[in-house]
């Protein structure tokens, strides 16, 4: 049975039995949800309908789940039944059948020959809650009844403990045991002794089914759940597996185009030995992975699941290297990955132009790291060489793979080749450090808000507790006004603020980028600030503060949200879509966004993307949208399902909320994007948009900030005024001030160059300059900062050093002009004089002057014309001279 058969026999068994079939999440887990980094099973995206936050779209649901087990990378390609990603079937009850319903849904499909998988009942295992002294709980004996009650005998029901069956989602929430059906695989797979639970190959756990039936408290006590829930999960590969014959999930239908096309591309044979095997698959597996995150919008990065997402890619190349593949194939192995996924995951082909560019990018950026890693490499084994250890210290390979990226796999095989090894267990403690210090940074526990400088905060759980305690859910009218007349329901006091129910509320809780609206919620006797609006679910609660009288619950009150705040925080939102459609016409369809803040002060768009954008990529993306608005297209918001919005092309971002019935905002003949946020109705309200940064805000993440409407304007206006300002000083017109900078710099250099006035100036290095003509020695120089007075002295020294000469000096002194022209007697006699000379000169400085024939002066105002001036006094002195 091929993999796509036993996905439908699944899904369509639990559909005839009243499920509603729902298609996968994405990997990226709801940005509403913090706790995981990737979805890893079933329940997940269903978590809001198992805390009772959401109503569900049915009470009885199956899906089949995209999942992905970081927990797992380790033991890919040693076991025969653990992958990164993998398909997971799960049927779930929010509230409706439980344990009793669960057992006889699985065994039937299990056994089924007709429409089941035809497993043979004999060789079907149960494990089963055994109790637990520190919960205080017995063996779940509801359970062991019902595998009874289907005809189980004793001696195939195994009780195990807390770590193997008791699932909690956290420190405190839901939780309760499980039931696990394993087959037993025949003695090729093991001894008869092994047992489920052993953590061996023969006895391969299936399914796994979870009775959601306490409520952990802080204290340790187990209330029962108000309404207790199933879910469960059967892997898809493990199924295939099992009812294609082959020993592990390898060699099923989903893998044998994967390990083949490895063997094509290292001419190595799965099965010659382990090493070749396990990098066969974990190449398969990894790649696998890869493709799945990449099509769901991750890229590689140093951080989160972007890192994820570079180790598997890293760890597969590196497999590469070990089977001895020089060549680039990681987009083989992808395009391979789509080839076989793509019917049951038409994403991957729609998608298909950004995994390649990813996995290219990715694939290029590595060998480079590789190659200088391995230059690295060789230092540390001359070292240890000229050193004669057999050693490499735990740091250095540390180093190598925390600096430079480069696996340590690598470093170990590479060293051995060398007969020097490294320091393994040092190693591992280095390692162990690293990771509690990136725990520390990612652990995340409560919702902080603070009040105006005030160390208020509000743990995340109260705000929870307040909101399902309420017993209602506030209607949110803030897509139609920003006023509402309504009733406060239900209210309680928090440090100092008042957390707040309202009947309707027209007021933005914080989701999608957009931040929460501010504004007053007034009663008869009192007045309050809303200093913050908490999303619970589909619900929320305001955090107000008292500025006037008493706010209790049961009043009415008038909910005004701050309208100005408000509207700028709408035109950003608005041009954060048009800014993704442009970047994406502009740059390509790689471009995704990654995150967002959406304020009334600006808008900051993360998004992937390998390179700067050039000054021409910015200019045309301002363009783009400054058209659309002047073109002013129509937004509206559009209540749609989650198929429909999909069909008509709208963006669906990272890590969107599940959901059936989803908002879909569309901005007329632009973009269709699903979002929750408040917009403009129409593109040219936004007035105007300017990009004030492009930055970078990860590996393959840009980021750009940008100011709409006002503050656009605002913005426009000071730099304006700036721009008039530095006019003014350069005394030019506004579209003259760049040539008039280039002008006043060129200036500047020249002035550097000039011979400045003082004691350090170089009277003979001046000299030297003069030239030759017919006997007399002709110089003329433009100094600096020197006056008349000192500019004679310098001429006359000069001019003695020379002999028969003609000297002729201009400078600037505080704003003035000066030139002296300095003639030998000898020199006059041949028809040069002096005065000639400066009163020819002085003009073009804008002055006048004279002197005797030997000596004139001169003085003028126009420094900029200096050098031109002198060179008339040159063409008189040549002049004359003949
Ligand atoms: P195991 O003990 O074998 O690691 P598990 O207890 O972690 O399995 P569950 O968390 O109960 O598994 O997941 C439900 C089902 O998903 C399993 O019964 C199995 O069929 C499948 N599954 C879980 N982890 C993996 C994996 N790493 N690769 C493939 N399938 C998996
Ligand atoms: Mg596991």
């Amino acid at each position: 049975m091929r993999a796509a058969e036993i996905r439908e026999r699944f899904l369509s068994f639990f559909e005839k039995n009243g499920h509603l079939r729902v298609p996968s999440a994405s990997l990226v887990p709801s940005r509403y949800d913090p706790t995981v980094l990737l979805t890893t099973a079933g329940m997940q995206p269903f978590k809001p309908y198992f805390r009772g936050e959401e109503e569900p779209p049915s009470r009885r649901l199956t899906s089949c789940q995209k999942s992905f087990r970081t927990v797992d990378i380790e033991v890919v390609g040693t076991t025969l039944r653990h992958l990164t990603f993998f398909e997971m079937l799960g049927n779930f009850s929010v509230g409706e059948y439980f344990k009793e319903q669960a057992v006889v849904f699985a065994l039937d499909l299990s056994t089924s020959e007709e429409y089941g998988f035809g497993l043979d009942f004999d060789d079907i295992w149960i494990t089963v809650f055994g109790g637990d002294e520190k919960l205080g709980l017995g063996p779940d004996s509801e359970a062991i009844e019902h595998w009874r009650a289907v005809g189980v005998p004793d001696d195939r029901i195994v009780l195990l403990g807390v770590d193997d069956n008791f699932w909690q989602s956290g420190p405190t929430g839901p939780c309760g045991p499980c039931s696990e059906l394993y087959l037993d695989r025949g003695p090729e797979f093991g001894p008869d002794s092994d047992r489920p639970g052993d953590d061996t190959e023969r006895f391969l756990e299936f399914w796994n089914l979870v009775f959601m039936q306490y409520e952990l408290q802080a204290d340790g006590s187990l209330p029962p759940l108000p309404a207790q829930s199933i879910d469960t999960g059967l892997g898809v590969e493990r199924m295939a597996s099992i009812l294609q014959g082959v020993p592990s999930v390898y060699e099923t239908d989903l893998f044998a185009p994967l390990i083949k096309l490895g063997e094509e591309l290292s001419g190595k044979k799965y099965g010659d030995d382990f090493a070749t095997t396990r990098a066969l698959r974990i190449i398969a597996d990894h790649g696998r992975g890869a493709t799945f995150l990449l099509a769901d919008g991750v890229v590689p990065s140093n951080e989160e699941r972007g890192y994820v997402l570079r180790r598997i890619m890293r760890r597969a190349i590196q497999q590469g290297h070990v089977l001895g593949i020089d060549q680039p194939f990681l987009v083989r192995v992808c395009e391979r990955v789509r080839d076989v996924m793509r019917e049951a995951y038409p994403d991957l082909e729609s998608q298909w132009p950004t995994i390649e560019r990813w996995a290219r990018a990715e694939e290029e950026s590595f060998s480079r790291t590789l190659e200088q890693g391995e230059r690295l490499l060789s230092e540390l084994i001359e070292r240890a060489k000229a050193d004669s250890t057999s050693w490499v210290s735990a740091e250095d390979a540390f180093k190598l793979h925390d600096t430079y990226g480069f696996p340590y796999e690598m470093t170990k095989e590479l060293l051995a080749e060398e007969g020097l090894s490294v320091d393994d267990q040092g190693f591992e403690e280095l390692m162990e450090r690293a990771r509690e210090v990136s725990r520390a940074g990612s652990s995340r526990t409560r919702a902080t808000a603070d009040a105006g400088g005030g160390e208020v905060h509000v743990e995340h759980e109260d705000v929870m507790r307040f909101a399902r305690e309420a017993g209602f859910q506030t209607r949110f009218v803030g897509y139609e006004t920003t006023e509402a007349d309504t009733v406060l329901r239900s209210a309680e006091r928090a440090n100092g603020w008042v957390l707040a129910k309202l009947e309707e509320s027209p007021f933005y809780p914080e989701g999608g980028g957009q931040i929460s609206d501010s504004g007053l919620v007034e009663t008869p006797s009192g007045r309050a600030r809303v200093v913050d609006v908490y999303r619970v679910g589909d619900d929320q609660a305001l955090a107000l503060e008292p500025v006037e009288g008493e706010i209790g619950a049961g009043e009415t009150v008038r909910a005004v949200v701050e309208r100005d705040t408000r509207l700028a925080t709408m035109r950003n939102h608005t041009a954060t879509h048009l800014l993704h459609a442009a970047l994406r016409e502009r740059l390509g369809d790689h471009v995704r966004q990654a995150g967002s803040y959406v304020g009334p002060d600006k808008l900051r768009f993360d998004f992937t993307h390998g390179e700067r954008l050039s000054p021409d990529d910015l200019v045309d993306v301002e363009r783009l949208v400054g058209g659309w608005l002047a073109s002013n297209h129509p937004v509206r918001a559009i209540e749609t399902t989650r198929d429909e919005a999909e069909r008509l092309g709208a963006m669906a971002l990272f890590g969107e909320k599940y959901g059936d019935r989803v908002r879909m905002v569309e901005i007329e003949g632009v973009s269709r994007e699903l979002c929750g946020g408040t917009h403009v109705s129409a593109t040219a309200e936004i007035g105007l948009f300017h990009v004030t940064t492009e930055t970078s805000s990860a590996s393959n993440v840009r980021r750009i900030e940008a100011v709409t409407g006002p503050e656009a304007a605002r913005l426009f206006q000071e730099r304006t005024q700036r721009l008039n300002e530095i006019a003014a000083r350069l005394k030019v017109p506004e579209h003259e001030v760049v040539h008039a900078v280039e002008r006043l710099s060129e200036r500047v250099k020249e002035l550097e160059r000039r011979p400045k006035g003082g004691p350090d100036l170089d009277i003979s290095g001046l000299a030297d300059r003069a030239v030759e003509r017919d006997g007399v020695f002709v110089l003329a120089e433009v100094l600096t900062g020197l006056d008349s007075n000192a500019l004679r002295d310098i001429s006359d020294n000069i001019r003695q050093k020379l002999g028969d000469a003609v000297v002729m000096l201009g400078s600037e002194s505080e704003g003035r002009v000066h030139l002296v022209a300095n003639v030998s007697p000898s020199v006059v006699e041949r028809g040069v004089k002096a005065g000639d000379i400066v009163r020819a000169a002085a003009p073009v400085v804008g002055g006048g002057g004279g002197g005797r024939d030997t000596l004139a002066q001169a003085g003028g105002k126009d420094p900029d014309k200096l050098d031109e001036a002198l060179q008339v006094a040159r063409a008189v002195v040549e002049k004359a001279l003949g």
